[in-house]
């Protein structure tokens, strides 16, 4: 994509938290871009509603507003969406994913000096490629009994012999599609990223031995595209990858999680399914402090959009006390997007020494005291006028 030095970026605020870590975000961001291009590159930031805003403001909590600027724009950035309990509704995170296609997430996962509970967590340097289009999340399910369950339950039983003991009377039933061009487009979004990113060690995670049309499948399409013209001289499936080169290997998902905790360097980059994307990406940014310290992006063909990884956080709202680094990452993991690759880098280094000097909102703080170690603790604007201030 062609990036020109002035881009509008559409932003949703988010729930709960969003109004206290989105102003914190865009500040740091502001600041790095001014500081490396001295006023030759710019964003102009606009609000988009969704959500509780969206809901006083237009009675509907997507507006169709909202969605048509989205697909306009190239990149856009959002806080955290609660999905009100009890008042049915699809979530607004499942409408935006799906409407707009993006269909691989990435959850870079990385450790910043923040307090975490392994040894070494420097070891920890890891993206996760989930899928975001595919597998149980489709919501295609018969409940226990229900009427529409019977059918598809006969259907499997009498017309392709499946045991009974398999789908017994009384059993739920969740489909689980998984198909070749979702799993080859997201393939080749990881590659390339991994190609680009200079990592090494690439594997495809599944549960291919149990499910073998599925996850089985997923994985074999995989090494199908690492035998693509783009990739054919770049992916190996054996042997070490030489400069240029990544290595590309099947696990298996038990194995995978196990792996992170024991011996996460081990693995540069990790390509999975929806469902296991969910666990791998979670486990991945708890052996880093939790998802409050991760940021992602939702990618499709030609934009993106990134957001904090964690929810709401209703129960610290308004306290001004939240952790703004989920967004703030995933702000700049929008300009390495973007190619504006110095601005980003110029934030991550930032953080690093602010955490270093043992400043940051109270979890941080929190978390450093607990190992003995002295340390600030300060709203989520100081927060990031501090970072700032390390530029
Ligand atoms: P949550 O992440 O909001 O909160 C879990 C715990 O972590 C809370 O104690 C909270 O105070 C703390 N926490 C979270 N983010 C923090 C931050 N930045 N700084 C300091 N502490 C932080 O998870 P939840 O309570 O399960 O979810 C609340 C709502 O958020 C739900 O409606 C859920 O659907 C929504 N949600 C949205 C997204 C999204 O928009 N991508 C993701 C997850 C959950």
């Amino acid at each position: 994509i062609e990036v020109p030095d002035r881009v509008i970026i559409p932003y949703i605020e988010g729930d709960g938290i969003g109004p206290e870590i989105t102003p914190a975000m865009i500040l740091v961001v502001n600041k790095a871009i001014e500081k490396v291009y001295k006023g030759s590159k710019l964003i102009y930031w606009v609000e988009l509603l969704a959500g509780d805003k969206a809901e006083a403001k237009t009675g509907k909590r997507m507006p169709e507003e909202t969605l048509e600027f989205l697909k306009e724009a190239i990149v856009g950035i959002k806080g955290p969406l609660g999905t009100p309990v009890g008042k049915g509704g699809k979530s607004l995170n499942a409408i935006l994913r799906q409407s707009m296609d993006f269909y691989s997430a990435i959850r870079p996962v990385y450790w910043l000096g923040q307090p975490a509970p392994i040894p070494n967590p420097e070891r920890v340097n890891v993206a996760v490629f989930r899928e975001n289009s595919d597998d149980v999340y489709m919501g295609i399910e018969y409940m226990p009994k229900a009427e529409d369950t019977k059918k598809v339950r006969e259907f499997f039983v009498k017309e392709m012999g499946v045991d009974e003991f398999a789908l017994p009377e009384d059993c739920g039933i969740t489909v689980k599609p998984m198909s070749e061009f979702k799993t080859k487009r997201h393939v080749r979004k990881a590659l390339r990223w991994a190609l680009e990113n200079g990592k090494k060690v690439v594997a495809v995670v599944g549960k291919g031995n149990i499910m073998k049309a599925t996850e089985g499948a997923f994985m074999n399409w995989a090494f199908e595209v690492a035998k693509e013209e783009e990739f054919k001289d770049r992916v190996i499936t054996e042997g070490e990858p030489k400069e240029g080169q990544v290595l590309l290997t099947k696990v298996i998902t038990d194995q995978m999680l196990m792996q992170l905790v024991l011996k996460p360097e081990a693995y540069d980059v990790i390509i999975t399914q929806n469902l296991n994307g969910d666990y791998i990406s979670d486990l991945a940014a708890a052996l880093v402090g939790g998802p409050g310290f991760v940021p992602s992006g939702n990618i499709g063909d030609g934009y993106a959009l990134f957001e904090s990884t964690h929810g709401t956080a209703y129960d610290i709202a308004g306290k001004g006390i939240a952790n703004p680094l989920s967004l703030t990452l995933s702000g700049a993991m929008m300009l390495e997007y973007l190619g504006w690759k110095e601005a980003a880098q110029l934030i991550y280094s930032a953080i690093k020494r602010a955490i270093e000097d043992r400043v940051g909102t109270p979890d941080i703080a929190n978390g450093f005291k607990k190992m003995g170690i002295e340390a600030k603790s300060l709203s989520t604007m100081d927060f990031a006028q501090e970072i700032v201030l390390r530029m």
